[in-house]
């Protein structure tokens, strides 16, 4: 195929060779465009980074050093009335869900694994639901989990993604990709990229939310040359973010450990007037943890004012 019927082609196969419409900036003024007023630092942990030995005591210093929200992964599904009372019971609320790739199997080139990843998926948003979180993080396939190329992998989304975006339009809540660096995954490694996936699903689904993307500091320090350009490309199709300082030793634990700095994304979070959840996934390289987690969200709270 030459270039010529290769664009010809893609044309008649609607493969997205149209200008953006409706999530284009082009359409707002740039006082529309400044949505500084509206941002907030509200801060999540996942329950590993917290200190602490059990789930109460976890949750309870995550409330005692500022935190507003808690992050749970895939266990708590099935469990949504159970794990959001004790969420509340701390005075907390429930951020997101980590579901992770279910071992890639949506997007797998084992075509039999594809529809039972895909009722899990969907039983983790009915939870999402009943916790009231925004969302259900999931990842296409980490790298060793497909056969299918990035292209192939890209259309596999646009076959089940649009129906199962309803879905979690329907239970309130959305599902939330998440892109990671190249150690990790070959598949969908810039904010930028998950932001166009969602548009597409949106687009085709005719729903105006139930899918967006999120950012993660520690991959973001690979692949994102700016990474409030990063979170502004990706507008208010940005769900969730994972804090945690950059590739640099002590690599990957709390932000403030490293050098790695945090203004420039605070930036760009908030000009597009983000006030959902930045939550903590990462390690601590500190001995005493419990300080170091109160020190790191008072270095976020710094940065964020100098942002
Ligand atoms: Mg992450």
């Amino acid at each position: 195929m030459n270039r010529r019927d290769f664009f010809g082609a893609s044309a008649a196969m609607g493969l997205g060779l149209t200008t953006a419409a409706s999530t284009s900036f082009a359409t707002q003024t740039t006082e529309e465009m400044d949505k500084r007023a509206e941002a907030k630092l509200r801060i999540s942990s996942q329950l590993g980074p917290a200190p602490g030995n059990s789930l109460e005591e976890k949750l309870e210093k995550m409330k005692k050093y500022g935190c507003d929200a808690v992050e749970y992964h895939g266990d708590c599904v099935g469990k949504g009335k159970e794990m959001r009372k004790k969420a509340e019971d701390a005075g907390l609320e429930v951020s997101v869900i980590c579901w992770g790739s279910h071992n890639g199997d949506l997007c797998s080139d084992d075509v039999s694994k594809r529809q039972p990843g895909i009722d899990d998926l969907k039983k983790a948003l009915e939870t999402a639901g009943e916790l009231g979180a925004y969302g259900v993080i999931y990842v296409p396939a980490f790298n060793g989990q497909t056969k299918l190329n990035n292209y192939e992998i890209r259309q596999r989304l646009m076959e089940f993604m649009p129906d199962v975006a309803k879905f979690a339009n329907e239970c309130g809540t959305s599902v939330i990709l998440e892109p990671l660096c190249r150690m990790e995954a070959f598949f969908l490694r810039q904010v930028a990229d998950g932001a166009s996936i969602s548009r597409d699903v949106l687009r085709a689904a005719k729903i105006d939310d139930g899918i967006g993307v999120m950012g993660d500091f520690y991959h973001m320090d690979t692949e994102e040359t700016s990474q409030m350009g990063a979170f502004i490309s990706a507008g208010s199709l940005l769900k969730h973010v994972h804090l945690a300082g950059g590739v640099e030793n002590p690599r990957r634990t709390y932000p403030g450990e490293n050098s790695m700095t945090f203004v420039d994304g605070f930036r760009g979070l908030k000009y597009i007037g983000y006030n959902k959840f930045c939550s903590f996934e990462c390690g601590c390289a500190g001995e005493d943890k419990e300080k170091a987690f109160a020190q790191s969200i008072q270095f976020l709270r710094d940065q964020w004012a100098e942002a």
